[in-house]
C-alpha cells in the first residue's frame, strides 16, 4: 500500500562509551558519552560503559575510578557497566581475556587469521627496509605463507607468536558512516593486523569488535579519530560473519586554532572544570551545543530537552571549537538561575564542603589567631586563576632566561602528571629529583612553585598546599605562571 511502510521490528538500541583508563577523565570522553547517552535515551535504548584496559602498561585503576566519578558527576549514568553490572558483563576488558583468545582461535580455525612468529627485531628491520625503499609500511605477510598445520603445531608447542588477521589482498572495503556517508578504502592499504599479542592479550581491534558484538551494540558512536580503524573493524565483522553496527564518527573537539584539543592550550580534564566551579549541567549543555543544534537559535537546553529533541540530522561535522569563554558564559546563565539555597548547595558540593575544608584547616590552623583570619589566609584555595603582577619581580630563576624558566616549569608539570598519586610526599620527591636532574636550586624552584600556585611568597607547607589545592588547579596555575614568566619584559 503506498505510504504504508512495513514495520519490521527494530533491534533495540544499545550503545556504549568505551574509554581507556590511561589518564585523567577527558572532556572528549564526556562529549562522546553525552551523544551516546542522549541517543540511547531518545530511543528507549541502553547505554553501556565499557572499560578498555587491554593496554596493560598504560592502564591505571585510579583512572578508571576517576572516569566513573566524572561521568557520574555529569549525570551521564549508564544502564550497564563495571560498577553496576549487567547481563553482558564483565564490562572491563581485562576480565574478558579468555573470550578474546577463544575468538582469535575461532578465526584461525576458519583460516581467517594465522599465527605469526616474526620477532620484534624482524618487524623493526622490515619497517626500516620499507622506509628506506619508501614503500608502504606494514606487515609483509611472511607467516601467512606458512603451512597452517605446521604453524599450529609450532604455536601449540609454545613458540612465541601473535595472531594476525588474514586481510583480503585486493578489493574495496566499504564503511557506511551515518554522518559522513560512504567511505571506500582499497584493501591493499590494510595489512594483516595483530589481533592477539604474544602475551595472549588482545589488541584494541579484536577486543573492541568482539565486545561490541557480544554486548549487542547496535550503534557505534565514537570520535572521528577512530575512523581509520573502522575498515579494520569491518574486516573483522566480515571474518566472524557478524552483522556490523551502524557507524557514527563524531567530529573531534578543537582548539580555537582548529588543532585537536590538547592540554597545552586548555585544560582537558573534566575534573578541572569541576574544580574551577563549572556546574555539570552547564558543561553538558556546552558539550551538547558543540556537536548538535537544538534549532530555533536556542543554545540553552537541559539534558532532558536534548534527549527529547535529539535527531542526527542536527549534528554538524564542522570542527567544534572548545571555547572556554562560551563555557563560562553558559555557566553564568545556569548560576544565575539558582535559588539562594541552591547556590549554597552548589558551593558546598564544590570546595566549601566539610571534607575539603578540613584539609584546608589542617594546613592553616597554626597560622591564624582568630577565626576571621581563616578566609584571607586560605583565599587561594577557593579562587580561580591568580594575578601574578604583584609578584612579577619574584617570578624568575637567577641567571636563567625567562623562556627557559617557562620550559622548566612545563617539564616539571609533565612529571607531576606521571605521579601515581597526587600526594605531598610524591610531589616533593618529583620536584627534588627534577631540580637535581636540571642542576637547579630547590630554593629557587620551590619559590617559583609557591608563587605560581598561591600567588604569595609565604604559604602553608608547599607540597601539602599543592596536594590540597589538587592536581587540576595546581597544573593550571603553574602553566599560567609559566606563560606569565615567558611574556615578562
Ligand atoms: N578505547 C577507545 C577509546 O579510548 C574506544 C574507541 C571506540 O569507541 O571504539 O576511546
Amino acid at each position: 500500500m503506498p505510504g504504508h511502510s512495513s514495520h519490521a521490528p527494530q533491534a533495540p538500541v544499545r550503545v556504549r562509551v568505551a574509554p581507556s583508563p590511561t589518564g585523567d577523565p577527558h572532556v572528549g570522553t564526556a562529549y562522546i558519552a553525552l551523544f551516546n547517552y542522549v541517543f540511547a535515551k531518545s530511543r528507549g535504548g541502553a547505554f553501556v560503559l565499557r572499560i578498555e584496559d587491554t593496554d596493560r602498561s598504560r592502564s591505571r585503576a585510579d583512572s578508571e575510578r576517576q572516569i566513573i566519578d566524572a561521568l557520574r558527576w555529569l549525570g551521564l549514568t549508564w544502564d550497564e557497566g563495571p560498577d553496576v553490572g549487567g547481563a553482558a558483563g564483565p564490562y572491563r576488558q581485562s576480565e574478558r581475556s579468555e573470550t578474546y583468545r577463544e575468538h582469535a582461535a575461532m578465526l584461525v580455525d576458519r583460516g581467517s587469521a594465522y599465527p605469526c612468529f616474526c620477532t620484534a627485531e624482524r618487524l623493526a628491520e622490515l619497517r626500516e627496509r620499507q622506509k628506506a625503499e619508501k614503500a608502504t609500511l606494514g606487515y609483509d605477510g611472511a607467516c601467512r605463507a606458512l603451512d597452517p598445520e605446521r604453524a599450529r603445531e609450532r604455536a601449540r608447542a609454545g613458540e612465541s607468536h601473535t595472531i594476525r588477521l588474514a586481510a583480503p589482498q585486493s578489493g574495496v572495503i566499504t564503511v557506511d558512516d551515518e554522518l559522513r556517508g560512504r567511505v571506500e578504502i582499497s584493501a591493499e592499504q590494510i595489512d594483516d593486523q595483530v589481533l592477539l599479542k604474544s602475551d595472549g592479550f588482545p589488541t584494541y581491534h579484536l577486543a573492541n569488535v568482539v565486545d561490541d558484538h557480544l554486548m549487542e551494540i547496535s550503534h557505534v558512536i565514537r570520535a572521528e579519530e577512530w575512523i581509520s580503524s573502522t575498515p579494520k573493524h569491518v574486516l573483522l565483522y566480515e571474518a566472524f560473519g557478524w552483522p556490523q553496527p551502524t557507524w557514527f564518527h563524531m567530529p573531534l573537539l578543537r582548539n580555537k586554532d582548529k588543532s585537536k584539543i590538547s592540554k597545552r592550550k586548555n585544560p582537558v580534564s573534566i575534573n578541572y572544570y569541576r574544580d574551577a566551579g563549572i556546574l555539570p549541567r552547564a558543561l553538558l549543555n556546552f558539550l551538547g551545543v558543540l556537536g548538535w543544534s537544538y534549532g530555533d537559535d536556542i543554545e540553552k537546553f537541559t539534558l532532558a530537552e536534548m534527549v527529547e529533541r535529539f535527531t542526527w540530522d542536527r549534528v554538524s561535522l564542522g570542527g567544534p571549537v572548545f571555547d572556554t569563554d562560551k563555557l563560562r558564559w553558559m555557566n553564568e546563565q545556569y548560576l544565575h538561575e539558582l535559588s539562594h539555597e541552591e547556590l549554597v548547595d552548589a558551593l558546598l558540593d564544590w570546595r566549601l564542603g566539610r571534607e575539603h575544608l578540613v584539609r584546608v584547616a589542617e594546613l592553616v590552623r597554626e597560622r591564624i589567631k582568630q577565626l576571621n583570619e581563616f578566609i584571607p589566609a586560605t583565599a587561594f584555595f577557593f579562587s580561580g586563576d591568580l594575578d601574578y603582577e604583584p609578584v612579577a619581580d619574584k617570578l624568575h630563576i637567577p641567571e636563567t632566561p625567562n623562556k627557559d624558566v617557562k620550559k622548566a616549569i612545563l617539564e616539571l608539570v609533565e612529571r607531576y602528571e606521571q605521579a601515581e598519586e597526587w600526594r605531598a610526599s610524591e610531589l616533593e620527591s618529583i620536584s627534588r629529583g627534577f631540580c637535581e636532574d636540571k642542576g637547579l636550586k630547590t630554593k629557587h624552584v620551590f619559590m617559583l612553585l609557591r608563587l605560581g600556585t598561591t600567588g604569595r611568597k609565604a604559604s602553608p607547607p608547599l607540597f601539602e598546599t599543592m596536594a590540597v589545592l589538587g592536581k587540576e588547579l595546581t597544573r593550571r596555575r603553574l602553566r599560567q605562571a609559566a606563560d606569565f614568566i615567558a611574556a615578562k619584559k
